[in-house]
Formats: structure tokens, sequence, C-alpha cells
């Protein structure tokens, strides 16, 4: 582990330069105090310069007389001398005008007692950032190290399986660990074998959190948390000590759950980073794979943990014995949608019209945190309006809220910008409209909203497991539909499309270097084409494993399939020009249009029949689990 070494290296030579930096302070603030530029006289001396009348501001303390005088320069000179017995000091000094007073004796011990304190609170800090840290035995942790975890009591444990919606499966899976936790003992003797740690893996959102706190509810069990990235702060050796201090927290008021959020920030593959990986890190993770292996499950504890990257989790993390529990926490569905709505719904007053049904079906790729906030942004709208309850208006609203943030009815646009911007939307909608694989279009509008200008509104058919190639060149057509618009109208392009762009591109190079999707280049996955977090080591360890050659072809496929759909595009808004003109001025002049006044002017049967038609139903994957959905098609999508 060559690069290992480096990185220790490199960590303490930072350590050094910052322990220069300190001691440069000090000395520094040492030489630079007032007092230190005092210059000592012999009596004699300042005898003359009191005859000279070159003194002022003097200070007679019973040991020692201090004040200014002027040196050659004229320069205002401090000093000091050592009084002596000399009863005509106050006649002469009167005598030359010359001003004074007099001290009580004990100046020189504050003096003393300052500098000790300065000195004193030094040495502390020098401590506190450069001693105490390296002594990672965590006996001298102070509270600092203390794991920050929040401790829930049992007895207020209010979250049960009822507040969690949608994941019945996942819960199905927990029910053996809530037998195990409401009576250890009886579990094992039973010959229950049970997974030390449960590790839920999901997007961001889908309620693992409370999924977690729900089992501790259920089984009444206190229920210990803490984020793994808490752990990873500041000093070395601090997060080892916090893990220690966790588990010891928890073994004192077994049974327990100890839950870990974002695992992935300390459990990532060691040794991946630039020169070995994060050290601090590293430690933290060592800690925690030995407590995991420290503790029997007989102590009554069940740790479980949350992450959205299962796959970058270091192996050592999920051997039998360890995390050997996954359950997957998936995106709810249209039925888990509903579900959850309905959790939430109970909180607020829902007009009798609010159908959640309705609101389920509208907000497909909406996991379980965001139809929290859709239920409660709602109810924030109902109030500020005055409202009795939440209708039909304020969910609406609220779905957008969430797609793309508030409203931005104050920005002031030019009439120019507008025209520009609604033929860019509509070339989106058109041709959204107008591709055969695509999701029905909800409505296209020029009302500003979060970053974007305007937008169309895509809502998908439920739930879509795969995605057809078909589907993603459409998807990218779509994209550049509004660069195209723009182009044919004006001819002229803006950079209102770079979102656009970015993402057309990211579709066709997942496609075609993924998803093996593309001819030319043939059904191959590479690595190095996926995206997400960069994670400098592993990635760069990965760096392109194939030839120039290869490199120099997969650009020109991304670049021909983008070309190919911006000419199909073209085409398309091309020869339905009559329609698109009528559906440009229509929004100019109304700002939103919805999807039956789209499809009246676009002169297609409604999307409704469509949808009942099953043009597109629901497929099933072969259940292998899937961390990481393809870019499908699959969430409500503005453009
Ligand atoms: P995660 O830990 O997966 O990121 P959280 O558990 O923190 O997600 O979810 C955040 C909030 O979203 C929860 O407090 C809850 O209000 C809501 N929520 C998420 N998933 C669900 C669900 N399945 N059922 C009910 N509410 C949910
Ligand atoms: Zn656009």
């Amino acid at each position: 582990m060559n690069n290992k070494n480096n990185n220790n290296r490199r960590i303490i030579s930072v350590q050094q330069i910052l322990m220069w930096v300190v001691i440069f302070a000090i000395a520094v603030f040492l030489f630079n105090r007032p007092g230190s530029q005092t210059q000592t006289l012999d009596y004699s001396d300042f005898k003359n310069k009191v005859a000279a009348g070159e003194v002022a501001d003097l200070t007679v303390a019973p040991g020692v007389i201090s004040g200014t005088f002027k040196d050659a320069d004229g320069k205002d000179i401090n000093f000091k001398t050592v009084r002596m017995e000399d009863p005509e000091l106050v006649k002469e000094l009167s005598a030359k005008n010359i001003s004074y007073k007099a001290e009580a004796d004990n100046s020189w011990v504050g003096n003393i007692l300052f500098n000790v304190l300065w000195i004193v609170l030094l040495i502390g800090l020098w401590w506190f950032v450069f001693i105490r840290p390296q002594r990672s035995d965590g006996k001298s942790a102070m509270n600092f190290a203390r794991s920050k975890a929040k401790m829930q009591d049992p007895s207020k444990q209010t979250v049960t399986f009822k507040d969690v919606a949608g994941v019945e499966e996942a819960k199905e899976e927990l029910q053996d660990v809530i037998k195990f936790l409401k009576n250890p003992k009886k579990f094992q003797k039973l010959g229950g074998k049970l997974p030390k740690g449960v590790l839920l893996y999901g997007a961001p959102g889908t309620g693992k959190t409370l999924l977690a706190k729900a089992v501790a509810g259920e089984a009444g069990v206190a229920f210990f948390s803490a984020s793994a990235s808490e752990f990873v702060e500041m000093f070395v050796g601090v997060g080892a000590a916090r893990v220690r201090d966790l588990f010891e927290q928890a073994k004192k008021n077994s049974p327990a759950i100890i839950f870990i959020d974002e695992l992935d920030a300390v459990g990532r593959r060691r040794f991946a980073g630039i020169g070995g990986g994060h050290d601090e890190r590293e430690q933290t993770l060592n800690q925690l794979l030995i407590e995991l292996d420290g503790f029997e499950s007989k102590q009554g504890i069940i740790l479980m943990a949350s992450t959205n990257r299962p796959d970058v989790l270091d192996p050592a993390l999920i051997r039998p014995g360890r995390f050997d529990r996954h359950v997957s926490v998936p995106a709810p569905d249209l039925k888990g949608r509903e579900a959850i709505l309905k959790v939430h719904a109970k909180k607020v007053k829902l007009a009798p019209e609010v159908d959640l049904h309705t609101v389920a079906k509208g907000t497909p790729g909406f996991v379980g945190a965001d139809l929290a906030n859709v239920i409660n942004e709602a109810a924030i709208l109902a109030a500020r309006a005055d409202k009795d309850a939440v209708d039909n208006d304020d969910m609406d609203e609220a779905v957008e809220r969430v797609i793309a943030g508030p409203q931005k009815k104050s920005r002031i646009i030019s009439e120019k910008e507008k025209k520009i911007i609604a033929a860019h939307e509509v070339g989106h909608t058109v041709v959204a409209r107008l591709t055969n694989n695509s999701d029905p279009v909800h409505k296209v509008t020029i009302i500003p909203r979060g970053q974007a200008l305007g937008y169309t509104l895509q809502l998908p058919l439920e739930d879509k497991f795969l995605t057809s190639k078909s589907e993603i060149l459409d998807k990218i057509c779509i994209l550049l539909a509004g660069r195209v618009a723009e182009e044919v109208v004006f001819g002229e392009i803006t950079s209102g499309a770079s979102d656009d762009l970015n993402k057309a591109t990211a579709y066709a190079r997942k496609m075609i270097m993924e998803l093996g999707m593309s001819e030319k280049i043939g059904p191959i996955a590479l690595p190095g084409g996926e995206e997400g977090e960069v994670f400098l080591g592993r990635d760069l360890s990965r760096h392109r494993q194939y030839s120039e050659e290869l490199a120099r072809r997969i650009d020109q496929e991304i670049s021909d399939t983008l070309q190919a759909a911006y000419a199909r595009a073209k085409e398309i808004i091309e020869t339905h020009r009559a329609q698109f003109d009528t559906l440009v001025a229509r929004l100019l002049e109304k700002e939103v249009v919805e999807a039956a006044e789209i499809d009246e002017i676009l002169g297609l049967k409604p999307q409704k029949e469509q949808e009942a038609a099953g043009e597109l139903s629901p497929h099933d994957t072969d259940g292998a689990p899937q961390p990481e959905p393809a870019p499908a098609p699959q969430q409500a999508e503005l453009f």
C-alpha cells in the first residue's frame, strides 16, 4: 500500500504546517504586545530625561516607574525603570510640569497573571488541536468524541408501521427483527437465527429512516440514530470514538436499535481514493467492523443502516455476520403512493372533492418524502387563502411546486423573450405528442417556476420498469425539440436549451455506453459511463478500460444519435408548422395550455383514450435488485 503511506505522510505534514502556524502566531502575539517594546532605562538616564523634560505619561508604582519619552526622531518610546528611593522626584516632575499618576502595588501581579493566562490558553488550544486527536485510544475522548447519536425513548416512540405506507414487502421482511427485539430470549430458544445488521437501501426519501424508527416503535425498544457523515468529522480518531460510544450507549439500553443513516459516507470501499482513501473514514469504518464483530445478537441490539448506493459499500461491511440482511425500500408504485398520501392526509383537512387516487396518478416517480411534501404544501396554500379545507387547486399547485418550485409570476419577461420561450416550449410539446413512445403531456406553460422560464409537463403512465430503445430515442428527440423550435421560428438559437442539451446527451451516452443499445458499438456495457456522484478513487482507477479507438467511435455515435434526433424533431415541427403556430399563439395568449386543448389543436384523439387502450402497460422486472434505476422516462418531467 504504497499509496497509503504517502497519504499518511501528507496528513502529517499538513499537521506540521498547522503546528508551525500556531507557533508563529504565538510568537507574533508575544512580541507584538505593546508592553514588550518597552525600553528599560537606568534610573540615572530616567532622571536626565526628566530634567530635559522629555518624559510624559508617567505612572509611578511602588516598584517601577513607566511612561514614554521622545527619542531623537521625536517618536514616543515606552520605557520603564526600577524605582529608587528619591523624595525629590515628585518636586522635579512638578517643576517640569510633567503629569504623573500613582498606581498601587499589584500591577506586576496582574501582568504576570495576564501572561500566564495567555500561555495556558495557547497551550490548551495546542493540546486540543494536535495532541488529543492523536491519542486515538478513545479513552481521552471528552464529550467531543461522544457520539452525537440521538436516543429515542421507547415510551415516547410513536412511529409505528401504520405511519409507513407503500413498502409492504420491506415491512414483511422486518417482522422477525421485531419479534426478536420484543423477546430476544424466546426468539433464540426457538432456534431463530438473526442478522446483526439490516441494510435498508433505496433512493433518498423513500422512508428508510421512518421504517427503522417504526421497527423500534413496533418492538417498543430504544432507538439510537446517527448519521454516518457526522462520524467523519474534523479530527482524526473522533469518528472511531463516536462509533464506540454509540455502541456502548445502546448496550446500556438494550434491547435497542442502532440506526446509521447514509452508511456509504463511511462504508465506501477502502483503498479507493487517490492515495489510499480518506484516513479518518477508514478508521471509522474499521471501528464499525470491530463493533459489528464484537457484539452478539444475544445482547438484544440490532444494527440498521440506510444507503442509496449499496453498490459502493465496502464488501467487508455486507459479509455474512455483518450487514447481511438487505431490505430494498423502493420508490412507491401507484397503490403505494395513494397509501402514503392517505397517511399524511390524516393530518390535514381535505375537501370532499379531493381524490387521492387521482393525485397519486399524477405523481409518478414521487417518493414518500415528496408526497409528504405535497400534502404539506397544499395545506399551507389552503391556509394562506383562508380556505376551510384543502381543495383540488391546492393539490395541483402543490404537486407542481414539488416538481419545479414555486411559481414566479413577478419575474418580468420581455415580449420578445416570451415569444422565444413559447416557441421553445411548444416545440417540446408538439414533438412529445407526435412521437409514438412518449408519455402523455399534461400541460405546457410560460409562467416561470423555480429555475424554469416555462415548461412542458409530461406525466408518464403508471410505473414502468423497463425502457425501450425507441422510448429513449423519443426522449432525446423531445429534449432537443425546444432548440429546434427556436431555430425553425427565429433562425437563431438561445442559451435556454442548455439544460435540455445536457439531459439529451446524458441519455444518449447512457443508451450507448451502459445499455448497449447502439448497433454500431454493440451490446456492451462500458465502465466509466456511469453518471452520479463522483468518487475520485474508484472512478479514476476504472477510468477508461477501453481503447482510444473505441472511445472515438463512441463519441462519434453519441454525436450521430443526437444529430439524428435533432433532424427528426425538425421534420416533425416543420410538417406540423400550422398547428405549431396555433399552439404558440394560444400559449402566448393564455400562458397555460392543458392537455385537452393541446390535443384539440394538434387534431389528435385525446390522450385519455390512448391510456385506456393500454398502449403502454406496466411490466415486471426479473426481481433483481436495482439500486440505480436506468433513467427511464418514468418520472414527471419538465423541459
Ligand atoms: P430516507 O431515510 O429514505 O431518506 P425518510 O425516512 O427520512 O427517507 O423520509 C422522510 C419523510 O418522508 C418521512 O419522515 C415521512 O414523513 C415521509 N415518508 C417517506 N417515506 C414514507 C412512507 N413510505 N410512508 C409514509 N411517509 C413517508
Ligand atoms: Zn427546453
